[in-house]
């Protein structure tokens, strides 16, 4: 068995990629297959994944719009419908400004393509990335729509919103390795998209995973103590314990006997709204402290990455 302490790297190249990129490299987390990633190896990767409905990896890329009508009636009908998952601010009387998934804009069009503003969209959106809209589109695509301008803001222009909008429209992502059971309370923040290791896949006593199970460092237990020879006495049982069913079952079956000290890695990609929301809860006094042992060193980056949303921000001693 291997024992870890509990990191994360913030994603900030994430961004700078191309949405195929982005979507395969979290996609791959999942399956502990990075190692597959190749020049062109994302297209077929996205095909699989959305065919086979794992639609959380279309999440891992969020772009933003402004888009321009002519008549305020192609915004009502927008508003009318109440569009899930994305984030939309009215800047002027005929602008929007629209920032969503693939997965979020695919499921736009999905539920409401008889709408010209969403047809606008996803015209622009398909034009640029047909990938994403292949499977969706009628054969004949989509026509132009006269009165629906879509223009996509680059990332340094969404950095350049004045705050407010900036904290609602700029996404980044984090990957943790941390226990199952930080992830457990990280999933809980709904307006997230997330990805993680999955346990039904990966099979811990292959070498790739180094032939055994990898644990995170309780913190509450100093190495050396009793209580913390009791906890590694329990891993080292539950390792024993897991390799043993896998001779003769699969990862899925096999993982029911790990324990939440088992590490795992969850990418978390929202805006940085809801990063603040969630720094507000779990940094707290309140709040489990293996997740403070993440959350308040990742405060400190964030402040320094973005200080015009969390400068203000101190956790609780
Ligand atoms: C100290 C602490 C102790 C906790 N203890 C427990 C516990 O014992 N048991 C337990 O089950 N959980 C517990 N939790 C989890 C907690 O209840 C929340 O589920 C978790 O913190 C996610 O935060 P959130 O609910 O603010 O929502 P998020 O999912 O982060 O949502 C952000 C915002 O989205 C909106 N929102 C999203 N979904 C809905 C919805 N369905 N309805 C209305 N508004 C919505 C809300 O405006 C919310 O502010 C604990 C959390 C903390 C910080």
């Amino acid at each position: 068995m291997k024992v870890i302490s509990p990191s994360y790297v913030i994603l900030t190249d994430l961004d700078q990629q191309s949405l195929a990129v982005r979507i395969e490299a979290c996609g791959r987390l999942c399956y502990k297959s990075e190692d597959k990633i190749t020049a062109d190896s994302a297209p077929a990767f996205i095909r699989r994944i959305l065919k086979h409905g794992h639609n959380s990896v279309a999440e891992m890329a969020v772009l933003t719009l402004k888009i321009d009508v002519d008549r305020e009636s192609h915004i009502a009908q927008l508003f009318a419908v109440l569009p899930k998952y994305l984030q939309i601010d009215r800047p002027e009387k005929k602008t929007l400004l629209v920032s969503g998934s693939v997965r979020a804009f695919r499921e736009l069009f999905q539920g409401h393509g008889n709408l010209k503003i969403v047809k606008g969209i996803t015209g622009f959106l398909a034009d640029r990335h047909p990938l994403f809209f292949e499977d969706i589109l009628p054969k004949r695509g989509l026509l132009p729509q006269e009165g629906v301008l879509v223009e996509k803001l680059s990332l340094a222009e969404v950095d350049n919103l004045p705050t407010d909008l900036f904290a609602k429209h700029r996404y980044i992502a984090v990957r943790f390795i941390v226990n199952r059971a930080v992830t457990h309370e990280m999933v809980r923040h709904r307006p997230c998209g997330f990805l993680q290791e999955s346990q039904r896949y990966c099979r811990y006593s292959d070498s790739k995973f180094g032939n055994q199970v990898t644990f995170i460092r309780p913190l509450f237990y100093e190495p050396g103590s009793p209580e913390y020879a009791i906890w590694e006495t329990a891993m080292q049982e539950t390792e024993k314990l897991y390799i043993r069913l896998l001779e003769t079952s699969t990862p899925q079956a096999a993982r029911t006997v790990l324990p939440n000290s088992c590490k795992t890695e969850l990418i978390v990609y929202a805006n940085l709204l809801q990063w603040l929301h969630m720094f507000r809860l779990r940094t707290s006094r309140g709040a489990d402290p293996s997740m403070r042992e993440v959350m308040i060193p990742l405060l400190a980056d964030f402040k320094v990455l973005f200080p015009a949303v969390f400068a203000h921000l101190t956790p609780e001693e």
